[in-house]
């Protein structure tokens, strides 16, 4: 299904992505009120709250719910800042719209669930408001596609996807492992969708977030929804990730933006090499497929097999090997071979049952 969008429309200072920026959670007015006004100070225009928390265990801080609203009105009188929350049930979409939230996101726990985002997009019919989809918790691509599909479905096109990394068993250096090829693979699925790095759910860790953003910069990403919180080790949720107005201030300050558009002769030159060295590539490619089928007619004249299994172990070891001394990963080698192979035996078959 192709999505039809608008753009966000997202207020950001002249080329710089835009920034969304708040408290995990809003833990009581003071809280929320002080840390927009620092934020604003520091000249951000959108501020993030949860209002509605899934814990992963019961007991845990679960939000203020509908109390919370009029502190984020509060805060968009007092600062100006649009103001950003997450909804996971159609009761939480009316409440938010009703307290005058700019911008809602679907958080990854719902994003997995296609029920809860059926119900999402139908809470959402005819109305305009910016939504941001979170990848879901686990790293499938077509699930995040199909919960976009179905906000848009419901007319929504001011949509935007947020990526905060993927749950994985084994946690090494990252709360949520970023698997970057996801959201590229997305980008490159649906060009003209913004995409909105969240450096604090896949770090976990406040000094992963500057790396992560310039990371998140560096591959062309829209936007950043940072976790910031004026009193970061005494907070209710995800403290270990929160950072002051002032550290997220100067973390952005030190971002560098670098401009895509604008190559250098250098690199326009490097890329042409590429392009001949495909060609050239595709070529013997097809050469190769060629003699393939010319075996796969010798085959069927002597009535051999078509796998001939020492012959391909011979082939994977022996490239392999070759790949491991030019600098290239000899499994990753192998798989190139083994999807070549692969065409192969389905040429040669066609060959065969002609
Ligand atoms: C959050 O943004 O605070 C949150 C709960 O995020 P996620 O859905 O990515 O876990
Ligand atoms: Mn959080």
């Amino acid at each position: 299904m192709e999505l039809e969008l608008l753009p966000l429309g997202l207020p950001s200072d002249n080329e710089r992505p835009f920034v969304i920026a708040g408290p995990c959670s809003a833990e009581t007015e003071e809280q929320t009120v002080t840390t927009a006004k620092q934020l604003a100070d520091k000249g951000c225009h959108m501020f993030r709250a949860g209002i509605w928390k899934p814990r992963t265990k019961p007991g845990g801080f679960e939000g203020n719910g509908e109390k919370a609203l009029p502190w984020m009105q509060t805060v968009k009188q007092e600062t100006g800042m649009l103001t950003a929350t997450e909804v996971a049930t159609p009761d939480h979409v009316e409440l938010a719209l009703r307290y005058g939230i700019d911008i809602l996101w679907v958080g990854a726990r719902t994003t997995a669930n296609p029920f809860a985002m059926q119900s999402l997009a139908d809470a959402l019919k005819g109305v305009d408001v910016p939504v941001l989809v979170k990848n879901p918790v686990n790293p499938d691509l077509e699930l995040w596609i199909g919960a976009l599909e179905r906000i848009n479905g419901a007319g929504v096109k001011r949509l935007g996807a947020i990526h905060r990394g993927f749950s994985s068993y084994d946690k090494k250096i990252y709360r949520n492992l970023p698997m970057w090829q996801i959201p590229i693979e997305l980008r490159r699925r649906i060009p003209n969708l913004p995409i909105v790095n969240d450096p604090s759910h896949i770090g976990g860790r406040r000094d992963l977030i500057a790396p992560l953003c310039q990371q998140a910069m560096d591959l062309g990403m829209d936007g950043l929804i940072i976790e910031s919180h004026c009193n970061p080790d005494a907070a209710w949720s995800d403290a270990s990730q929160q950072i002051t107005p002032d550290i997220l201030d100067y973390i952005l300050s030190i971002l560098v933006i670098r401009d895509e558009i604008v190559t250098t002769e250098n690199i326009t030159a490097l890329r042409k090499q590429i392009d001949e060295i495909d060609n050239n590539l595709m070529d013997l490619l097809a050469k190769r497929m060629r003699i393939s089928r010319e075996i796969g007619q010798y085959k069927k004249e002597h009535g051999m097999t078509i796998l001939q299994t020492n012959r391909y172990n011979e082939i994977l070891e022996k490239r392999g090997a070759q790949g491991a001394l030019c600098g290239i990963d000899s499994d990753c080698i192998k798989q190139i071979f083994e999807t070549i192979h692969e065409e192969s035996v389905k040429q040669q078959m066609e060959v065969l049952n002609k």
